[in-house]
C-alpha cells in the first residue's frame, strides 16, 4: 500500500485530471485552491479552501502531504519558497519563477539558440512609440496572463492612442509571427536524460484560447524532430522534474519557433489520457512521487476539442457519444464565456 500524499497547489480541471491519475497509482492527493468552487475536489481525497498567502492553511497543506506540485504557473513565488522549507516542490520553485515572467523565459530560451518570436520590455506607452518595427505586434502582460488575458494586440502605432492599456503592468511587446500552424511537445522528466516525450501535438486556437488538438501534427520531418530536440533540451537545462510543455510556431516559411513554456500539464496533452499507454496526468505524477518510469507508446492516433462556455451544454443534456469518443465534464459550477468547461477526445 502507498503512503505517499501529494499536494497538488490549484484546483481546477488540470488539479481534477492529476487527482484521477494519482488514484490509479494509490497515490492520495490534497488540493488547495483559492477558489471555494473549485472542480478538483470532485476528484481528490481532500480540499483547502484557502488563499495563497494564507500562511497558517498553507502550513497545514504542507504538514498532510510528502510532496507538492502545482497545476498552473500563477502561483506567487513567495508562496512556493515558504512551501518548500517545509517539503519538496516539484517542479522546483525557482524553475516557476523563469517560467511566469515572459520576458525571463523568453531570454532563457534564447540564450539555448532557440528561436522564439522577436520581443522588446515596455513599461510605458512612452516606450511603445519608437517601435514600429515590432508591429503589428501583441503587447502580453510580462506576468499573470493565460488563455489570452493581458493580451492587447496592435496593428500600427495610430492604434496604440486607442488602447486602454494598464501601465500598473509590465508589458513585453511581440512581433505578429504569420503563423502556418502551432505545435506543442509534451515532456516529462524523470532525471538526468531520463525522460518520456510525446510527439507534437498540432494546436488550433480562437480567440488566443485552445480549440482543438490532433495528433499526428501535419508537420516536416524536420519539424517534428527538431521541436522534440528543442523540448529535450530546455527541460535537460532546467533539471526539469514532472510533466511540462513547450508551445511552438511555426510561420510560413517553416520556420520553428517557441512560444511559451508551461512548467506543468497542458491542455493540448489532454488527448494522451486515450491515446497512450501513459498520459501526461500520470507521467507527471510517477516522476514528482520518484515512481517507475514506463516507455510511453502510442496507442491511437486522436483528436481533442475543448468546449468552451455553453458548448458544454448539448453534451450534458444529450451525451450521444461513439465508442471511440470520450467526454470529460470539469464539473465547473458556473459556465461562462470562454471558460473551458470540458473536452471531447476522439480516437481515430
Ligand atoms: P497564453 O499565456 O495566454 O497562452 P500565448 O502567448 O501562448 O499566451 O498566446 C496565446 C495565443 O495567441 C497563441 O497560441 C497564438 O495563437 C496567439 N499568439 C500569441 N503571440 C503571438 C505572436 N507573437 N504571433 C502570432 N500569434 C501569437
Ligand atoms: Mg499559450
Amino acid at each position: 500500500m502507498s503512503t505517499i500524499t501529494l499536494g497538488i497547489l490549484g484546483g481546477g480541471q488540470l488539479g481534477s485530471m492529476l487527482s484521477v491519475a494519482a488514484k490509479k497509482l494509490d497515490i492520495k492527493t490534497l488540493v488547495y485552491s483559492d477558489d471555494q468552487d473549485a472542480p478538483a475536489q470532485n476528484f481528490c481525497d481532500e480540499f483547502i479552501f484557502g488563499a495563497y498567502n494564507d500562511k497558517e492553511k498553507l502550513y497545514n497543506f504542507a504538514k498532510k502531504v510528502e510532496v507538492i506540485t502545482y497545476e498552473f504557473e500563477n502561483i506567487p513565488f513567495e508562496t512556493l519558497n515558504e512551501l518548500n522549507k517545509l517539503k519538496i516542490i516539484l517542479p522546483k520553485p525557482s524553475i516557476n519563477r523563469l517560467i511566469q515572467h515572459r520576458l525571463a523565459e523568453k531570454d532563457f530560451i534564447n540564450k539555448l539558440n532557440i528561436r522564439t518570436t522577436r520581443y522588446v520590455h515596455v513599461k510605458n506607452k512612452q516606450d511603445l512609440l519608437p517601435l514600429d518595427d515590432f508591429l503589428p505586434g501583441i503587447l502580453k502582460t510580462t506576468t499573470m496572463g493565460y488563455d489570452g488575458k493581458g493580451q492587447y494586440p496592435i496593428k500600427n502605432i495610430d492604434t496604440i492612442n486607442s488602447l486602454d492599456i494598464d501601465f500598473s503592468n509590465e508589458y513585453i511587446l511581440e512581433k505578429l509571427v504569420k503563423l502556418k500552424k502551432e505545435i506543442s511537445v509534451i515532456i516529462t522528466r524523470f532525471n538526468n536524460n531520463k525522460y518520456e516525450v510525446y510527439e507534437p501535438i498540432e494546436n488550433s486556437h480562437e480567440n488566443q484560447i485552445l480549440r482543438y488538438s490532433k495528433i499526428p501534427a501535419e508537420i516536416s520531418k524536420k519539424i517534428f524532430f527538431q521541436s522534440k530536440e528543442w523540448a529535450i533540451l530546455i527541460a535537460e537545462e532546467l533539471k526539469y522534474i514532472g510533466t511540462l510543455c513547450v508551445e511552438f510556431f511555426i510561420d510560413r516559411n517553416d520556420n520553428l519557433y517557441v512560444n511559451e513554456i508551461a512548467p506543468r500539464v497542458h491542455n493540448s496533452g489532454h488527448l494522451t489520457i486515450n491515446a497512450y499507454n501513459i498520459s501526461q496526468f500520470e507521467n507527471h505524477i510517477r516522476a514528482v512521487c520518484s515512481l517507475e518510469q514506463i516507455p510511453i507508446k502510442k496507442l491511437y492516433n486522436a483528436e481533442m476539442i475543448n468546449l468552451i462556455g455553453d458548448q458544454i451544454i448539448p453534451y450534458r443534456e444529450n451525451p450521444k457519444l461513439d465508442n471511440n469518443q470520450f467526454l470529460f465534464d470539469y464539473l465547473k459550477k458556473d459556465i461562462k464565456e470562454k471558460r473551458k468547461m470540458g473536452h471531447l477526445t476522439t480516437l481515430k
